[in-house]
């Protein structure tokens, strides 16, 4: 049988992030083996969550992104379903981002999104397969699209009472990025066009 085909950003049952032992000190989370932290960190000391497995199996479609092809469709605006660079036009960007809440009448303007942006082909194709776009989402263009954080799992200081927060946005400004492990790259999207609104895929 043919292996289906999925965004590149969709991880599969045969993936998975590693449950590497961590020490946290007050100067911050790190891998208790030394060769993993330095492997599993970026240019700016943010520590990464491993990643293990082969893209075999099922999609994991509704599933967090794949930490790894996440990253890098985010870091070098790639669209996240085939890697072709993201369309752009005179207005921006495109980006397709899920309709969360009753947010339908705002302007978009500031929303964080950890869903890299798209091209156009895929800004058609991806959304009826994916659980986060299929029940309505907005296309956007977007001029700014600033880096400004993490998602992951953020852990508490020695001696703090805070329980681990295992989905936490943390800013890059923040005193709490050395106590993140992430898992996705967050950017900022600012001046924003909205193109369409598109609801009810089958
Ligand atoms: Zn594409």
């Amino acid at each position: 049988m043919d292996k289906p085909i999925a965004p590149y950003v969709t991880p599969w049952t045969g993936e998975s992030t590693a449950a590497a032992p961590v020490a946290v000190t007050a100067s911050g989370v790190a891998y208790a083996d030394p060769v993993q932290d330095a492997i599993a960190r970026d240019l700016d000391g943010t520590l990464w969550a491993l990643c293990e497995g082969t893209a075999i199996g099922k999609p994991q479609y509704g599933a967090e992104l794949h930490p790894e092809r996440q990253r890098a469709a985010m870091e070098a605006l790639l669209c996240a379903c085939c890697t072709q660079p993201a369309s752009r036009n005179e207005h921006g960007m495109l980006w397709v981002l899920p309709i969360l809440d009753e947010s339908v009448d705002t302007r978009w303007e500031g929303v964080r999104s950890a869903i890299p942006p798209m091209c156009e082909a895929c800004a058609l194709s991806a959304p009826p397969l994916c659980p986060w776009l299929r029940d309505g989402h907005v296309q956007l263009r977007v001029r700014e699209a600033e880096l400004i954080g993490v998602l992951g799992t953020l852990y508490p200081r020695p001696g703090s009472q805070e329980p681990l927060d295992p989905a936490a946005f943390v800013p890059h400004d923040s005193p709490n990025m050395p106590f993140v492990v992430a898992r996705q790259a967050v950017r900022e999207l600012r001046s924003i066009t909205v193109v369409t609104f598109a609801a009810d895929f089958p």
